[in-house]
């Protein structure tokens, strides 16, 4: 009640969602007897979900890893009380030397390697701290980012051995990221990733004539845990997936693979009032409203992370252009409609045509509305935040991560 005093929006998130959506990933890999491990990504303040309550929703759901991108997310995850014992973290990041890779191996976080000045720092961290380090070998497999390629191979696996042989580091994975696993329809795609899984096993057998046999591969992130069983291998790596998402709306809606999306984003209204026809909407007069109607504020902007590529056109400087913007669910005495951003969103405003009188509609200042929710689609009435990137023009992990700090996250 405080947050939604203080704070005109806010992210209400389902926590037992998130531990059904990873049951459900743990049940597609075979369950937790099935030789497949399964980490929860919680990278990037678990994609804007908040870290530390989605990790414990993914441990509760039966992973038993977890995954960040940056050291000091892995680092705060063991301050935080997720000691060794209860799972693996990996981290992968990589800055250069400038890795804290001695607290890293310290706090028993597993490291990524993928260049030969890496492979230096982590032995001179492990060697330093008397605790050999347990290292992925990331493989570039063709995602064309980091990791080791194949001309690049056999300097960094001459240096494992003898690192390994030493007991300096223990090779515990091999990594590689999937390109395009997303969109299983287009064959191209399919092709790149099966090259990509090729490459892949190659660079195992590589490790293998070397005397190196990672006990951990891994290479699937949400689609290929969903959709490509053959490379389920010892791990898995789906974070979409746990916040209840596929990484491709064409993939279908969350309901294709049960799985639910865990974050309601939703604000009060601030200023609703009557406007006359050809009114503007906005910086720029990009809107202008058809007819008499009301419009309604809801206090988000970009400076909360609502992108401005989701404002809402009808004209273009005298010129008459269809743009929708994002969708936004708004409770009426007719039951619930959705309406869309009209005009540029502003820093910490946007404004919402309602096409119809405010009164005789039954909305009014301070009524909650959702700007995307658990539902199905904006087509079905219950928008996303797939709904939201399409009208930004981008994906859904943007919508999540760019949510900024001003909008509190409630657990539920
Ligand atoms: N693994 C790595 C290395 C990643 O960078 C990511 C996210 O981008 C993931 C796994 C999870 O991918 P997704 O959210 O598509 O499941």
């Amino acid at each position: 009640e405080a947050a939604r005093r203080q704070y005109p929006a806010q992210a209400i998130v389902d926590l037992k969602a998130m531990r059904d959506n990873m049951r459900h990933l743990v049940a597609t890999v075979g369950g937790p007897q099935s030789g497949t491990a399964v980490m929860g990504v919680v990278k990037a303040d678990a994609y804007g979900h908040g870290l530390l309550p989605s990790a414990l929703a993914a441990l509760a759901g039966g992973a038993t890893w977890l995954g960040t991108a940056q050291s000091h997310e892995a680092l705060l995850l063991r301050q935080l009380g997720i000691g060794p014992d209860r799972c693996h973290i990996l981290t992968w990041v990589y800055n250069g030397t400038a890795v804290p890779f001695d607290e890293l191996i310290d706090n028993d976080i597993d490291v990524s390697v993928g260049s030969l000045a890496g492979i230096d720092a982590i032995a001179a961290a492990a060697r330093k701290l008397g605790k050999a380090a347990r290292v992925h070998v990331k493989v570039d497999s063709g995602f064309g980012r980091n990791g080791f390629t194949p001309e690049g191979f056999d300097a960094a696996l001459a240096k494992l051995v003898q690192l390994a042989q030493e007991g300096v580091i223990e090779v515990i994975g091999q990594w590689s990221h999937l390109a395009v696993a997303d969109s299983p329809d287009v064959p191209e795609f399919v092709e790149s990733t099966e090259r990509q899984i090729a490459n892949f096993n190659a660079f195992t057998d590589r490790m293998k004539q070397a005397g190196i046999a990672p006990s951990i591969r891994h290479l699937a992130n949400t689609a290929a845990t969903l959709d490509r069983p053959e490379i389920h291998f010892e791990l898995t790596r789906p974070g979409i997936g746990l916040y209840g998402y596929e990484p491709d709306p064409a993939m279908g809606t969350p309901n294709t693979y049960k799985l639910k999306p865990a974050m309601r984003l939703q604000a009060q209204l601030g200023t609703v009032k009557d406007v006359e026809a050809g009114h503007g909407i906005s910086y720029g007069r990009t809107y202008l409203t058809p007819q008499n109607t009301s419009t309604a504020i809801v206090p988000l902007g970009y400076a909360d992370g609502i992108h401005r590529s989701a404002s809402g056109f009808d004209m273009e400087g005298a010129k008459h252009v269809d743009k929708p913007g994002g969708p936004v669910r708004v409770m009426t005495k007719q039951g619930p409609h959705i309406y869309h951003v009209s005009g540029r969103v502003c820093m910490d405003q946007f404004i919402l045509d309602l096409h119809g009188s405010a009164a005789e509609l039954g909305i009014a200042e301070g009524d909650t509305v959702e700007l995307f929710g658990p539902g199905r689609g904006e087509e079905y009435g219950e928008p996303t935040a797939d709904d939201w990137a399409r009208a930004a023009d981008t994906i859904s992990y943007e919508i999540f991560t760019c949510l900024r700090n001003r909008i509190p996250r409630l657990y539920e």
